[in-house]
């Protein structure tokens, strides 16, 4: 990969931990390929209990000088691997296509996305303020003050490679924290160019650390990062499965979480919605990072009127979408990340024909083969196909026809999940009244994407626990401590 990088210093070939690179493991290597071609890109140490520990050690240790830093100079060192994570933008959106598939230019909205964590809560850090309360005796002073939880361990995706990681461990940063992230098997090479970066920036041995695991051992590390009592909380962003394994091995410690898990979202376009911002919403909502995203819309729910022009204008603009590798110009769609995905976006396109559904472009794998899918439209879906029941996390739109305001809100809510919704109409009441009926962490009203650092990320029902972002991303890595001082 380093050959594709103006800088190659950020292409690691060791995880990160405790200011030294761990570049050999008794577990041998695993690669690290890339999902457009399937040519290794590199090969890292694979990582599993022993390391984890000597993690989490270096973090302990690092926890209490880093806690101690005012934090003015927690926010200084933030801010400064901001600034390099822009400095250096162009090799890390590279590398996040590289390994992730995305196209270049969403590698790089990424990349602006990631940073822009950094740098808000850089600002955040010297804002987490106690509270003095009006004493109920005299002689009394009631005191709120806020101290970082102290080790956070941190799970994360494929599908972000970077921003999944700086949602998180800005705010554990910036609160004083010190944090062991263990990125997902398919995507590390950004993460330890992270590292390097935070290295470069002045971030202390041992308060970041990156693990590199094969999915083997993804679990032996899991059980150290959920049950070593020096680690006092989890945040993971993955599948609602994995989430509620590493929820249950939590508990015993009872350690925090914060949970950031699947979605089905649904997006809603009533009569009287203007129907090609909807079709261009529902095209970057869908289709961004080809359908592999926890907010991508999953089931399309459309007004009986409207329903046969947004199916006609969503294909037209789907048929014009350009595929291939994610570096070449223009590219609009890359592959999916891995066989199992190609294969259960088939096995759900294949249920809902089975079902009756109508393939209106797509519906194949595509001709470039390997891990590309056509991108698909499926209308006449039900809610007992796997589309409309799983999420699909691939680029298909399927489309469901409702008559009524109650019964699309009815079919929204039909599923465990409730991490985003949409809704297109140009009625405001009728937006507020559906919006306020939603069960959803997130709603995005007339427009399909919904991601920024100021707004609080997550979802409720099985969608998650914990918001990312915002000015209340911080309070999941600090605790209160209420002073109660008597004799004054
Ligand atoms: P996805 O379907 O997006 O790959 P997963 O939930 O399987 O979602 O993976 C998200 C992250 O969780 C990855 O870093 C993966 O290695 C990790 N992971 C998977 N299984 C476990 C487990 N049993 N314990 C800890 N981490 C796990």
């Amino acid at each position: 990969a380093a050959r594709h990088l103006q800088d190659p210093g950020l292409c690691k070939a060791g995880a990160w931990i405790g200011g030294r690179w761990v570049e050999h493991g008794p577990l041998g290597r695993f690669k690290v390929v890339d999902p457009a071609t399937g040519e290794p890109l590199a090969s890292l140490p694979r990582l599993g209990e022993a390391e984890a520990l000597a993690a989490v050690a270096a973090a302990h240790a690092a926890f209490a000088s880093w806690r101690e830093q005012t934090a003015g100079h927690r926010a200084e060192r933030l801010r400064r691997w901001f600034e390099l994570m822009t400095v250096h933008a162009e090799d890390l959106a590279r590398l996040i296509t590289l390994e992730e598939g995305k196209p270049l230019a969403e590698a790089r909205a990424e990349v602006r996305y990631a940073a822009s964590f950094v740098q808000w809560f850089a600002e955040e850090a010297r804002r987490t303020y106690g509270e003095i309360v009006p004493a109920p005796a005299a002689g009394q002073r009631i005191l709120v003050t806020r101290e970082p939880v102290g080790v956070a361990a941190a799970i994360t995706p494929w599908n972000f490679p970077a921003a999944m990681i700086t949602r998180k461990a800005a705010p554990a940063l910036a609160a004083g924290c010190t944090m062991v992230v263990k990125p997902a098997e398919q995507t590390p090479l950004t993460a330890l160019a992270l590292a390097e970066l935070a290295h470069r920036a002045g971030i202390p041995p041992g308060v970041f650390n990156v693990l590199t695991t094969h999915a083997d051992e993804a679990p032996a590390v899991g059980r150290v990062l959920t049950q070593d009592p020096r680690v006092r909380k989890i945040s993971f962003t993955g599948s609602t499965a994995v989430g509620k394994i590493l929820l249950r091995q939590g508990a015993d410690g009872v350690k925090k979480a914060s949970m950031e898990l699947g979605g089905n979202a649904p997006f809603i376009v009533f009569d009287d919605a203007d129907l090609d911002a909807a079709v261009a919403g529902a095209m970057a909502c869908k289709f961004r990072n080809t359908g592999q995203a926890c907010i991508s819309a999953n089931r399309f729910l459309v007004h009986e009127r409207v329903h046969d022009a947004f199916v006609e204008r969503l294909t037209a603009g789907v048929q014009a979408l350009k595929l291939g590798h994610g570096l070449e110009e223009g590219v609009q769609q890359g592959p999916l990340i891995d066989d199992d995905a190609v294969a259960k976006v088939a096995a759900h396109v294949a249920d809902a024909v089975g079902q009756g559904a109508r393939v209106h472009t797509g519906g194949r794998p595509h001709a470039l083969g390997g891990r590309f899918y056509e991108p698909t439209v499926i209308s006449g879906v039900t809610p007992a196909m796997r589309l409309a029941t799983e999420e699909t996390f691939g680029p298909v739109a399927a489309v469901m026809r409702f008559a009524g305001e109650d019964e699309a809100v009815a079919l929204a809510n039909d599923t465990p999940y409730g991490l985003a919704a949409y809704l297109y109409s140009r009625d405001a009441a009728r937006l507020w009244r559906v919006s306020a009926r939603l069960e959803s962490g997130m709603v995005g009203i007339n427009t399909g994407l919904i991601s920024n650092e100021v707004a609080p990320f997550g979802g409720v029902k099985e969608s998650g626990l914990g918001r990312e972002g915002s000015r209340h991303g911080i309070e999941d890595y600090l605790e209160m401590k209420y002073l109660c001082w008597d004799g004054l």
